[in-house]
């Protein structure tokens, strides 16, 4: 059955390899996002063989469902309403707001638990962190009189809401707390948490302010490019997830719709160029499983449009498909992340 999403595990597994040894050499310990594949366990199986340090994921139900032998890092901020289980099934988790460390702090009392958290520092990027202008020490002292709250670092996250690259300069204030608290409190911080896979350029340019120890990998593992410029990193797959869906229509139609034209399916107006009659496919997937956006056609196809099952196409003169062809497409990261989490998409291994 189609549609179907294939998991390369050992593209996976390859790419894997590739950066933790590239990572580790430069003495970083690494964090392996799970999130984009939404935890599936054959990955979680490949993750767990590695010498990953940490596996993190943004979604406690992910961290509770995967079986792995790795600390398990919970990245979103918790819930008020989820931090119980953030006690039961994170060993550390990211935060930024005081209110919500001393929740944390109760409830591991309650459970018999120490919790670790990274403390979050927006250093620009504006989506979460005490932001770095703001940042003042007496929270530290606040966190280290809890009885069951460990501070086991600082991080950053950029390149998300406000698509801010690493820089030396933007970096430079990361460096600049961890200096105060730690001369503050006479203390050393573990884990400096410098970035997700918009880093690796950064890194790869060697000038970084030498105390960013660990690292959080997501979509440079699967997607096998960094997210500063886009670049794919050499020796990576890109294909580790793909998709194949199948084909049930095959037609020459106008390819401008006719009579009195109103808004498409999704309530959106619609504007169509005259070229012709065109020779056009309609697969077996629609926006409900994956937006046409975050699909790479295969050669000679071109998305002339999708409604919530369907997805049409174009064929080009170096194509030909008839009723029952699968074609298979390389996809985005957004692509990826609603396709693993449709229940009509069938996921099998490679
Ligand atoms: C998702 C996420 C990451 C991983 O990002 P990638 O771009 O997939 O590497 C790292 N840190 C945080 C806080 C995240 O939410």
């Amino acid at each position: 059955m189609y549609p179907k999403v294939l998991i390369h595990v050992d593209k996976y597994q390859n790419n894997l390899k590739m950066l933790l040894d590239t990572f580790h050499s430069k003495g970083f310990s690494v964090m392996v996002v799970s999130k984009v594949f939404g935890a599936d366990q054959r990955l979680i199986e490949g993750i767990n063989a590695s010498s990953a340090d940490f596996i993190a994921d943004s979604r406690i139900q992910n961290l509770k469902s995967m079986t792995t032998t790795k600390p398990k890092v919970l990245l979103r901020l918790p819930q008020m309403s989820e931090i119980k289980a953030v006690i039961r099934y994170a060993d550390i988790s990211l935060n930024a707001s005081l209110k919500t460390i001393l929740k944390l702090n109760q409830e591991a009392l309650r459970q018999n638990k120490v919790h670790k958290i990274i403390l979050m520092i927006d250093i620009g990027d504006l989506r979460e962190g005490i932001y770095y202008r703001d940042f003042d020490v007496s929270i530290i002292n606040q966190i280290l009189s809890l009885s069951n709250i460990k501070l086991a670092g600082i991080g950053t996250n950029l390149t998300c809401y406000g698509g801010v690259i690493p820089t030396y300069e933007t970096m430079k204030r990361l460096d600049d707390i961890q200096r105060q608290i730690e001369q503050s409190f006479s203390l050393k911080l573990s884990l400096i948490s410098g970035g997700n896979s918009s880093i690796y350029p950064f890194i790869e340019s060697d000038e970084y302010p030498k105390n960013i120890n660990n690292v959080r990998i997501g979509e440079l593992l699967i997607l096998g490019r960094e997210t500063s410029y886009g670049t794919p990193v050499l020796g990576l797959y890109d294909d580790v997830i793909t998709l194949q869906a199948q084909v049930v229509e095959t037609a020459n139609k106008p390819s401008v719709p006719e009579g009195l034209l109103g808004l498409n399916a999704f309530g959106e107006p619609v504007s169509f160029e005259d070229r012709g009659l065109l020779n056009r496919a309609i697969l077996a997937i629609g926006k409900q499983d994956v937006h046409p956006d975050h699909l790479i056609c295969p050669k000679g196809i071109h998305i002339l449009g999708a409604s919530s099952d369907h997805l049409i196409v174009e064929i080009q003169e170096e194509q030909t498909l008839d009723i029952g062809d699968v074609l298979e497409f390389k996809l985005t990261y957004g692509g990826i992340l609603s396709l693993m989490t449709s229940k009509y998409v069938r996921k099998t291994y490679v």
